[in-house]
């Protein structure tokens, strides 16, 4: 039989397992606090446990507890793990030091779908969903790795959060949980690619996070040429989901803009750009896009940037220039698990 990752169970589900397993209801809440506070990744560790108890759970489970492949450190103090899953499988995770505390950046899927033009994560489609427990533990192998805590997370790793929907719930209620590492909603960013469908279904749970488009184009020709999920849900969708999202929780949105030299950087297209989010008070995020390999894109000059930025505010936009964190160490994310993807095939070749 094939072992269960209990890292993915709320405290409900541990409750009616160890109801099932004729135990006290309160062993759930000590298990929940041994995963998800004390961060174990041993049955054994849970020490005040019975031993027959950890031992009919080590029939049937595991804890998630992914294995540190690699380990990138830039000068700027960014860590980037490549971290092994228990089937194998790897995906990257980003530990980032701002002044306002530690923040990581999480993969939600092995893999992505969505196809982007400019990304590495996707060159090599979409393995596998991860589950609730495999992303909460990306947070907890940051935090033990590191002996810091972690304050804040961003959900911008490999994989399209909202191509995975029950799951990354899930993991936000186990992460945000009372019992457990108890990070605030408020802290908490979810980036997305733009499925509008998915973005009317979260506006719905009226959620305390910053709902983050990657929107990188104002119009449908630039956006369809840079993401094919622009085919599917055009521009004008897009930000009509994004105005009720804002109606629905009352959380402003942010807006992810990659620059592309020649492509999506002109002061018409700054004004094409102001145009389109007029009114709603959101944020722009600028970023020069990190080339890829097997990418036709390369990035704005700084000072293109700048002038960009400039435009947009002077419209009534607020927008600012995301620091390049880690950029000595390829933390584009997807780079690592490319070349990890890579050197294997060599060896199977
Ligand atoms: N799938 C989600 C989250 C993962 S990507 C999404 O699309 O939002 C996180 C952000 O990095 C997105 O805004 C994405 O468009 C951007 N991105 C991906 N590859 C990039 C690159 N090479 N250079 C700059 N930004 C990139």
């Amino acid at each position: 039989m094939e072992k269960r990752c209990i890292s993915s169970l709320d405290l409900e589900q541990l409750t009616g397992l160890m109801k099932e397993l004729g135990q006290p209801g309160f062993r759930a809440k000590q298990i929940f606090h041994w995963l998800h506070q004390k961060l174990v990744t041993e049955f054994s560790q849970m020490t005040d446990q019975p031993k027959a108890l950890l031992a009919r759970l080590e029939e049937g489970w595991y804890i998630a507890a992914p294995a540190v492949r690699r380990k990138q450190v830039s000068k700027d103090g960014t860590v980037k793990y490549l971290l092994e899953l228990a089937d194998g499988n790897c995906i990257e995770t980003v530990l980032m030091r701002y002044h306002y505390g530690n923040t990581v950046c999480v993969s939600t899927q092995v893999g992505c779908r969505m196809g982007c033009r400019f990304c590495a994560s996707t060159q090599a489609g979409r393995v596998r969903n991860l589950e609730a427990g495999e992303i909460a533990a990306e947070i907890y192998t940051a935090q033990r790795d590191s002996g810091e805590r972690v304050s804040h997370i961003v959900l911008m790793g490999i994989g399209e959060p909202l191509d995975n929907y029950d799951e990354v719930l899930k993991f936000l209620r186990l992460i945000s949980h009372p019992e457990g590492v108890n990070i605030g909603m408020r802290n908490i960013s979810l980036s997305t690619c733009g499925l509008v469908p998915m973005i009317l279904r979260l506006a719905q749970e009226k959620l305390q996070i910053t709902l983050s488009i990657s929107l990188h184009a104002p119009n449908n020709s630039m956006r369809s040429s840079m993401m094919p999920v622009n085919d599917a849900y055009p521009v004008e969708e897009l930000i009509a989901a994004c105005r009720q999202y804002q109606k629905i929780t009352g959380r402003r949105i942010s807006f992810e803009y990659s620059m592309v030299r020649g492509v999506n950087d002109s002061p018409a297209t700054a004004r094409e750009l102001a145009k389109l989010i007029q009114g709603m008070g959101a944020h722009v995020n600028l970023i020069p896009i990190n080339p890829v390999d097997g990418s036709p894109y390369s990035a704005t000059d700084t000072d293109n940037v700048k002038r960009f930025q400039a435009d947009l505010e002077k419209l009534g936009v607020n927008a600012t220039i995301r620091r390049r964190l880690g950029s000595d160490i390829s933390a584009a994310c997807g780079q690592l698990r490319r070349e990890e993807i890579n050197s294997r095939k060599e060896v199977t070749e």
